[in-house]
């Protein structure tokens, strides 16, 4: 956009008009408080000559200070429209006129969080096909096996009364198997789109967690497995959606129950905390190393995917446990040493 002073002959003309105003002021001036001496006009010229030239230098100063501004503009307008393109590499410097500064830091900005936003969706993106392919992967071992059993049943095993039993026995568990993966992938797709509605209301911590405990028991016996439950006879009120917490123990006891060895030993308790309960389910099982305590509660992680397999494990138990105690605005904490034991904790409002 031209302004009227990027033309060098007004500016020379409103230099040379300031020049005459100059001059003119000088004069009244000199009519109303009258000077004498030698030179007086001279004087008066060359201050009328010194006016024309600081006006010029001015208007100089002026011009050159707007094409600097127009020159900046124009990297903004240049910039927005890299953007517009998809073109997320601009970084304007942050300089000229206090307004075109805030534009170029507010469009800098805007970029920036642009590139965030791209990055998580990315990582979204990444997630996603990488979810995608674990859910085929593990339903595909189930529903393999079920195939194999039954197309050697056809091809004659049922009428061998050696195997016929175990073959349909094997089947039959594989598609257990792929039942409870099928629970679970719908538990989590239903916690992740955010459908599940919490219900909190007060209810009775230690006989909540008695009742959890005499539904494992039967489980934990056909190990060995002594599980110890101190809770106090008293009532305790705790804040929680009572369903969702009994799967989250559930879980919990059900793991220290599969990844401890025959003989072992699973406490349940929970430690009775200013306004809060620690809850805490601890075992003298495996154990989990160091290297994969910052992973277990990722969907489909384990640290040995045999052992998970065989003792009927989806992968998704601690996934769906982490987001369950998240919604209670709480958070699981592991702490583990291979070989010792592991204890899974979390906090709860009284
Ligand atoms: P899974 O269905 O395989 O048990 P989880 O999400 O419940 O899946 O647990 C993830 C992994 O964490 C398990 O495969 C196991 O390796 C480890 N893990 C969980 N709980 C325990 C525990 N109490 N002791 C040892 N390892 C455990």
């Amino acid at each position: 956009m031209n302004h009227f002073l990027d033309s060098y002959k007004i500016r020379i003309t409103v230099a040379a008009a300031a020049g005459v105003v100059i001059y003119l002021v000088l004069l009244l001036v000199g009519s109303i408080f009258p000077l004498t001496g030698p030179g007086l006009t001279l004087h008066l010229l060359l201050t009328a000559f010194v006016g024309t030239m600081l006006a010029f230098g001015f208007l100089e100063v002026l011009v050159a200070f707007r094409k600097r501004q127009t020159k900046i503009l124009n990297m903004i307008v240049d910039a927005l429209r890299r953007i517009s393109a998809g073109d997320l590499s601009v970084q304007l410097p942050e300089t000229g006129a206090i307004e075109l500064r805030q534009v170029s830091k507010l469009t800098n900005q805007i970029v920036g969080n642009l590139k965030q936003d791209i990055s998580k969706l990315e990582k979204l993106e990444r997630v996603r096909s990488e979810f995608l392919a674990n859910v085929s992967h593990e339903l595909r071992t189930p529903i393999f096996s079920i195939q194999g059993f039954i197309e050697t049943l056809i091809d004659g095993a049922i009428d061998d009364p050696k195997v016929n039993r175990e073959f349909l026995q094997k089947a039959y568990e594989h598609s257990v198997r792929l039942n409870t993966l099928l629970n679970d992938l719908i538990e989590i797709s239903r916690i992740e789109s955010g459908e599940m509605r919490m219900s909190f209301r007060y209810f009775n911590l230690p006989e909540f967690m008695r009742s959890i405990v005499e539904e494992l028991e039967h489980k934990a016996e056909k190990k060995s497995i002594q599980i110890v439950c101190q809770l106090p006879e008293r009532e305790i009120l705790v804040l929680g959606d009572r369903e969702r917490l009994r799967q989250v123990l559930s879980n919990l006891i059900d793991n220290s129950i599969k990844y401890t060895d025959d003989g072992g030993k699973v406490e349940v308790g929970f430690t009775d905390l200013q306004g809060t309960v620690r809850v805490y389910v601890r075992d003298n099982g495996s154990g989990i190393g160091e290297e994969h305590l910052g992973r277990i509660f990722e969907r489909f992680y384990r640290v040995d995917k045999d052992r998970s397999r065989s003792v009927g494990g989806t992968g998704l138990g601690l996934a769906i446990v982490k987001h369950i105690i998240e919604a209670h605005n709480s958070r699981i904490e592991v702490r583990s040493e291979l070989g010792k034991g592991s204890e899974f904790s979390f906090l709860l409002k009284k």
